[in-house]
């Protein structure tokens, strides 16, 4: 039997930062995961380089059903202060684009500097627990396949859905309605789009291509590359996007972001006016990759359109319908794939300054299990960070 003040399940980053919290707090705390290393979404986040956080994060950044809910521990534990133990420990980041922080060398740096911490606060680490049953009387009692933990505080920092192959399971959700507590509906998101058997047909072959664009889904808007895949659609703007998309929504299109939209009308029509007899998809080509020119071109005007032979109503609608290109996937990717899971433990159930359940006094829960997902670019290990330091301060 193992007696501790806390015991964290799930040793990722908010776990982790919860534990050291903690610790500097004087509770004596364990970290309980199921798998043979700490922090291994860590290790595969921001393409091995983690973008641990980002300097212009703001409750705006995230999705969820309350939209204030993340304010408070933002408010106390933010970008800066996770610098701060970046800078102690002498890691080597630089800021990639759009305020985004990234290791140097390798996201085991990150991992590194909280093992570290942990260590110095204190908290043990017990990898490969496969905990079989989480029991409450006057303290919390989890317990493995071969031994009991308990303890006065129990905090359930075990993640989403996504990515089952480096460990993510449903540990988080079952706990939740064991404790019969609501849950916001998870889907995978930051995720691919994959297109409908008919959209496949007509954008399949552009696979590889990618293009600076505006995607909108549900009033959320994102300039950023797209790129289109064997199945549908990714890069940066479409996986933002699917952080809003539900099932059956339409997305929309700005293929050519760089021109306000009544500007790219006139560009063509300019170049009608000074003669040109030039196919559109050859102007075209000025604002977009090649290979995607002429497919919006076949798709949307007739053979070998030229631009002296083509009305200037016809140039009009052709440049709206590109600058607002309207497609219904017909799902994301999926758990697989999907860089985060979006819904979890319902906010009204949890303290937003400490993340302890309203209902159940010493249980909390902290992470991306929380109904609280960030954009792409360290909003969601931001939310880790700050959810965990939250909850190390309470317990
Ligand atoms: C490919 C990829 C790249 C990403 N890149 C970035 C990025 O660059 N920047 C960013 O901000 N976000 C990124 N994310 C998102 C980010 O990794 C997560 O939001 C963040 O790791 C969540 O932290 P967490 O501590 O809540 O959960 P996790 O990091 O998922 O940690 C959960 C822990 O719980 C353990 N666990 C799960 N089930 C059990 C169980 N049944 N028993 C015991 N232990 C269990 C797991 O082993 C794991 O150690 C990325 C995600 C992916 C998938």
């Amino acid at each position: 039997m193992h007696d501790y003040d806390v015991i964290v399940i799930g040793a990722g980053g908010a776990g982790m930062m919860c534990a050291i919290q903690a610790g500097k707090k004087g509770r004596r705390v364990a970290l309980l995961d199921h798998g043979l290393k700490i922090g291994a979404k860590i290790l595969i986040s921001g393409g091995g380089r983690c973008n641990f956080t980002n300097l212009g994060t703001g409750p705006e950044n995230y999705v969820s059903n309350n939209p204030h809910f993340a304010k408070s521990a933002l408010s106390r534990f933010g970008p800066q202060d996770f610098l701060r133990l970046i800078k102690e420990h002498s890691i080597p980041y630089h800021e990639k684009k759009l305020g985004q922080l990234f290791c140097d060398h390798s996201a085991q740096d990150i991992v590194n500097l909280l093992q570290a911490e942990c260590e110095q606060a204190g908290a043990k680490f017990f990898l490969e627990q496969n905990i079989t049953a989480i029991e409450k009387n006057d303290r919390f009692a989890v317990k493995t396949l071969n031994e009991t933990f308990t303890c006065r505080s129990l905090v359930i920092a075990t993640g989403g859905l996504s990515i089952p192959k480096v460990g993510a399971t449903d540990f988080g959700y079952r706990v939740a309605k064991q404790f019969g507590l609501s849950i916001v509906e998870t889907h995978p998101a930051l995720d691919g789009f994959r297109f409908k058997p008919a959209d496949l047909k007509r954008f399949g072959d552009l696979q590889g291509v990618a293009t600076d664009s505006i995607v909108t889904c549900n009033d959320a808007s994102f300039r950023e590359n797209i790129l289109f895949t064997h199945m549908g659609l990714s890069g940066p703007a479409a996986l933002q996007a699917s952080l809003y998309w539900h099932k059956d929504n339409p997305i929309q299109i700005n293929f050519v972001p760089k021109l306000p939209k009544d500007k790219l009308e006139k560009w063509f029509l300019d170049c009608k006016k000074q003669g040109s007899k030039s196919e559109m998809k050859t102007l075209l080509k000025e604002w977009l990759p090649a290979r995607l020119a002429d497919k919006l071109c076949a798709l949307e005007l007739p053979e070998k359109a030229n631009i002296h032979t083509m009305q200037d109503k016809k140039i009009k609608d052709f440049c709206e319908k590109i600058q607002k290109y309207e497609l219904s996937p017909e799902s994301t990717v999926g758990y697989s794939k999907a860089e985060v899971t979006r819904g979890g433990i319902n906010t009204d159930e949890l303290s937003s300054r400490t993340m302890e359940c309203k209902k159940i006094p010493g249980l909390y829960f902290i992470g991306e299990v929380v109904d609280v997902t960030g954009w792409l670019g360290g909003y969601n290990f931001q939310w880790a960070w700050a959810s965990g330091h939250a909850a190390g301060e309470a317990v």
